[in-house]
């Protein structure tokens, strides 16, 4: 059984007091959810607040991105160690605001993914196309070569830490969102490229525009193992619409 997880990526948004603030009102709300994962990915200058303001309770905190080396002369970049030593223990690799604006690569994502692993980090890896590669019908083609690329040479035991995130570039922050039916064939299509072995264990989320009004159909299709969420993740009251769909 695939247990779902809704995610909050909360981008450049939030100091830490607001972080603290944010996770004081969800705790009590969430405290009973058991079939889901609840997650909070958050800018690394929150972390650390965030992460004592969720002692005892059932939220996840995760980094938005990290570097591949555990430290070193890298201005700027933060490692995996450091994730988990302000209590992370997942982290959002290669979103497509990365690539367009940071100049991620499925090489960088590989390396990433591989050091996330290495210090037991859940890594969630973000795929998608834009909407030239969808109108062009390239997307199960763009989308295989970032699978087959960014998550290559894991071992069979490597698969547990990793949650794939599709998040079509054209849907996220714009309002517009997959049908559920154009997600689901996407995700059955990723699941396919997995390995036999894990492949029906590996945790497939949607990103793009989900919303209260939308999650509840989006995560009954089959594929669909729970949302990466922007901009309806940033209030508490819609956060919690989507954990309790
Ligand atoms: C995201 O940040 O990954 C995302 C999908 O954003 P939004 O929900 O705002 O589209």
């Amino acid at each position: 059984m695939r247990k779902p997880i809704m995610a909050g990526n909360w981008k450049m948004y939030k100091t830490p007091t607001e972080a603290e603030d944010f996770v004081k009102a969800l705790a009590p709300q969430v405290k009973d959810v058991q079939d889901k994962v609840i997650l909070l990915c958050a800018p690394a200058t929150a972390l650390q607040k965030l992460s004592e303001a969720a002692v005892g309770t059932n939220i996840f905190i995760g980094g938005e991105n990290l570097f591949w080396e555990d430290e070193g002369a890298f201005t700027g970049e933060i490692s995996a160690p450091m994730l988990k030593a302000v209590g992370c223990s997942y982290v959002i690799i290669g979103h497509s605001e990365r690539r367009q604006y940071f100049g991620e690569t499925d090489e960088t994502v590989n390396k990433k993914l591989k050091a996330a692993i290495k210090h037991n980090l859940n890594a969630i890896v973000c795929v998608g196309e834009t909407l030239v590669q969808r109108e062009a019908n390239e997307t199960f083609k763009v989308i295989e070569k970032q699978i087959k690329d960014g998550l290559s040479g894991l071992a069979t035991r490597d698969w547990g830490l990793v949650t794939i995130a599709y998040e079509p570039v054209w849907a996220i922050g714009t309002g517009k969102t997959a049908s559920p039916e154009q997600a689901q064939d996407v995700h059955a299509h990723i699941r396919k490229l997995l390995p036999k072995e894990i492949g029906n264990d590996v945790r497939i989320l949607y990103g793009g525009s989900v919303k209260p009004e939308n999650v509840k159909e989006l995560m009954a299709k089959p594929d669909i193992d729970g949302g990466l969420v922007g901009g309806a993740a940033l209030k508490v009251e819609s956060f919690v619409k989507l954990i309790k769909y």
